[in-house]
């Protein structure tokens, strides 16, 4: 059986960081969720369909292909054949994701995606309902947290190093808003599975935390070779 790390938690706790570390660390694949859905929303996007439009969205759902390729330890994500990598990071891209990740079409047509990856390969997920939904019998999983001042602090920097103007005030919203949108939607919204292990990456650098992980990681692959 393939062994699946499961790790979730809102936007900007450091995630999609320390995933890539762990999966390097271990040799897995590391499989990015959240570009997923922001390459359906690219879709609609350019579609220019509305985000409350849920009767075409679920439409359009038909016509949309996501699929993932891993070339140097990077994923890459493609959208009908198109690799859409880097177009997927902008704001507008991100509340769209939002918007439609709230949809039952948009989250079946991901979620089965997701598990027939994770069932034949040895994986690190990062999203918001791995733990939960995606893959309940995952072996380790873990929620990432941090203080909204952090995860807007953190971002803050990142924009400022790209040179793309910015307030901190105005990321801290953002993210509050994102934040309160994935935990009180009501299909698969964001919350801790209850055998999650919870990280606190408020007060901890990118090595303590992928440290802890990877111990969670080895411990658990020594019991199952115990097990037998
Ligand atoms: O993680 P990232 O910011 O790229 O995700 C963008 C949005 O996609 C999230 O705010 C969330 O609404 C949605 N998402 C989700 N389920 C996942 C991953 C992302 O609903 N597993």
């Amino acid at each position: 059986m393939a062994f699946n790390i499961a790790i979730d938690g809102p936007a900007g706790a450091g995630k999609s960081t320390v995933a890539k570390r762990v999966a390097k660390e271990l040799s897995y694949i590391y499989v990015d969720t959240g570009a997923m859905y922001r390459a359906m929303a690219l879709f609609f996007l350019r579609e220019g369909i509305a985000g409350e439009d849920e009767a075409a969205i679920r439409a359009a759902c038909e016509r949309v292909s996501v699929t993932l390729s891993n070339e140097g330890g990077e994923q890459q994500v493609f959208l009908n054949g198109e690799n859409v990598n880097g177009l997927i990071r902008e704001e507008k891209v991100g509340a769209m994701a939002a918007a439609v990740g709230a949809y039952r079409a948009v989250r079946e047509k991901l979620t089965q995606l997701q598990r027939e990856m994770a069932a034949g390969t040895d994986l690190v997920m990062d999203g918001r309902d791995i733990g939960t939904c995606v893959l309940p019998d995952a072996q380790v999983k873990v929620y990432l947290t941090a203080s909204v001042e952090t995860r807007g602090r953190r971002r803050f920097l990142e924009l400022q190093e790209k040179g793309v103007g910015c307030s901190l005030e105005k990321i801290c919203e953002d993210i509050e808003k994102r934040d309160f949108q994935d935990m009180n939607r009501e299909i698969s919204p964001l919350r801790q599975a209850e055998d999650a292990v919870l990280i606190d990456s408020s007060d901890l650098g990118i090595e303590e935390v992928t440290g802890k992980i990877l111990d969670l990681a080895r411990a658990r692959r020594e019991q199952e070779q115990a097990e037998g």
